[in-house]
């Protein structure tokens, strides 16, 4: 079978494929990325969660993923069920079928691969010989439920900890009835069973079950995050990926990451370089070439404290570093010399809004000068293009922020002239602003198609005869869709459902069963409660109101709504009439 073939020669090319043979006490457990090869082997979570689970003598965990579409037809004309790619075993018989999920985007792909894979789509419809379907990733510590209904089981957080626990407790239960285990579960830490919410009549929005506490690795220290397998068939290529801290300290407003990680945590360069000195040794001694390059993953670099340290230690090894954006303002020397000893010539750095009062309002406050400053001290030193990430439809934008944006950009095309790079390349990445649960954007309404659109238009049209520049945006269409998962409950697996039936149109899918889009896409202020709330204390709560009002220059009354905006609500025909 051509898939089967094609599996073959990409298993050929990795080096570091965990191959374990299985005893008939063995826990089996396919660990599944909902996209591509190429996608999932450059997830970091994907790669640590695989390595960690094999760690145990007692579990095989092997990878699956989504595949190409002529594969997935292949599979579907041959009726052979998806497998995974170290043994080949079906994923309806390994024991755990285990989802790593970091993206709304993908979670239409659950579904086709519970499809391809002959599971039952619905954990109420499978039974005590179907896999236990159990999700985690990064989506759990935002907003789980709209995935709520395919899962038996979710780990809502750091799964390390708790994913051992979990299979503790499975392998205690084995003999006892589905059912019965899962009821076990439930009462666990960090163990989410959702067909054990209680929810007041027919309303998602209001369930009367307890909350989930979020899981936290203990001792941070002990489970660093690298990718233990490297291959040419992914974006990264032969990069080893290693994370140097999670979180941030920084509390952008329309920001997850600052609010979902319980506090900013790092790695020490002790660390770091003693996984990538082992990393390499076990490369080499499997008789591979050794590790050329090295990616620093942090959604903070610039505050992570051993910085310097770190750089001296990696520019001993000699590999080359990439890293991911830095913040303008703050990037530190150690980190430039370090780039451009490895012939970097071009820095990412992410302004998000055009004005300075809008990075205000957003919580990014970085003045005008400073990032001009910034971005002077970086090309000064030849590295001569910079990768600028912005937002349109920000809460409180206006025009004048997007003229702000236009003339910053022109501003440094000019510097880039006159630090003589007339090659130098500008490239921004605009996106639409999508709220996202948990951050104090959270009940903020989303643009309308047509004022993204208009904005979209000025800034690319105005920018057009400035030399270098290029100007990207993420689709409208796939914009609404994370924005509607983002904000959604559990009543949304009819209409995920509806979208694979329709090949992922899921306009048309909400066209069909009548979804009200304004319902996800407005205001959110004057609902009691949100389907998320069950993930986070009353206090982050209480923070996250007081970070809106401030937003919006409102003083905090703590029990009362945040605040109706003067917005006109997005409605199904807008969305359903844009591109
Ligand atoms: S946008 Fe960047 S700096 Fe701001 S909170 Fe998120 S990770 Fe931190």
């Amino acid at each position: 079978m051509p898939i089967a073939h094609s599996i073959a020669r990409t298993l050929e090319r990795e080096r570091g494929t965990i191959i374990k043979p299985a005893h008939p006490r063995s826990v089996r457990i396919a660990l599944v990325f909902p996209n591509t090869y190429y996608v999932g082997m450059s997830n970091l979570g994907f790669q640590t969660i695989y390595r960690h689970l094999n760690a145990r003598s007692d579990v095989v965990c092997e990878r699956a993923f989504l595949p190409d579409p002529e594969d997935a037809q292949d599979l579907i004309r041959s009726r052979t069920p998806l497998f995974t790619y170290e043994s080949g075993i079906p994923l309806a018989q390994c024991d755990i079928v285990a989802f790593s999920i970091s993206f709304e985007n993908d979670y239409p792909n659950l579904i086709r691969i519970l499809e391809l894979a002959r599971i039952p789509l619905f954990a109420q419809d499978r039974t005590h010989y179907d896999p236990i379907v159990l999700i985690g990733g990064a989506v759990t510590y935002i907003n789980p439920e709209p995935l709520a209904d395919f899962a038996d089981i979710m780990i809502v957080g750091d799964g390390e900890e708790a994913s051992y626990r979990y299979i503790d407790r499975y392998i205690e239960d084995r003999k006892t009835l589905r059912s019965a285990h899962l009821e076990r579960a439930a009462d666990m830490r960090g163990i989410y069973v959702p067909a054990h919410r209680i929810f007041n009549g027919d309303d998602h929005n209001e369930p009367t079950s307890d909350q989930i506490e979020k899981q936290q690795v203990a001792r941070f220290e002990d489970y660093p995050a690298y990718s233990g397998i490297l291959t040419p068939d992914t974006e990264f290529g032969e990069t080893l990926l290693i994370e140097i801290s999670r979180g941030c300290p920084r509390r952008c407003r329309f920001c997850a990451v600052s609010y979902v990680y319980p506090k900013f945590r790092a790695h020490t360069p002790e660390t770091i370089l003693s996984v990538i000195r082992s990393e390499n040794e076990r490369l080499v001694r499997d008789g591979h070439p050794g590790i050329r390059s090295v990616g620093l993953v942090s959604s903070a670099m610039c505050d992570y404290p051993y910085l310097n340290e770190l750089c001296a230690g990696l520019d001993a090894l000699g590999m080359r570093v990439g890293v991911s954006s830095v913040r303008v303002d703050l990037i530190p020397d150690s980190l430039l010399d370090l780039m451009l000893k490895t012939g970097l010539r071009t820095m990412t750095i992410a302004p998000e809004a055009g004005s300075e009062r809008l990075r205000k309002a957003i919580n990014k406050p970085m003045s005008s000068e400073a990032i001009l400053t910034g971005a002077q001290r970086i090309l000064s030193r030849g590295i001569q293009n910079l990768k600028l990430y912005y937002m349109v439809g920000l809460p409180t934008e206006t025009d004048e922020d997007i003229e702000e944006l236009i003339d910053m950009t022109r501003r440094l095309s000019n510097l880039q002239r006159a630090e003589g790079l007339p090659g130098g390349r500008l490239r921004l990445s605009i996106n639409p602003f999508v709220p996202k649960a948990l951050t104090p954007f959270q009940w903020s309404p989303m643009a309308k198609p047509g004022e993204i659109k208009r904005k979209l238009d000025r800034i690319t049209s105005a920018l057009r005869r400035t030399p270098g520049v290029t100007v990207k945006h993420e689709s409208l269409k796939s914009a609404y869709f994370e924005a509607v998962l983002s904000r959604g409950g559990r009543e949304l697996s009819a209409f995920l459902v509806e979208t694979v039936r329709r090949d992922g149109d899921w306009k048309a899918a909400a066209a069909e069963i009548g979804l009200d889009m304004g319902f996800y896409l407005g205001d959110m202020s004057q609902r009691s409660s949100l389907p998320w709330d069950f993930i986070s204390t009353d206090r982050e709560q209480h923070r996250l109101r007081w970070e809106y009002r401030k937003s919006h220059g409102l003083p905090y009354r703590e029990l009362t709504p945040v605040v109706a905006l003067e917005r006109p609500p997005v409605t199904t025909s807008d969305i359903l009439r844009s591109q």
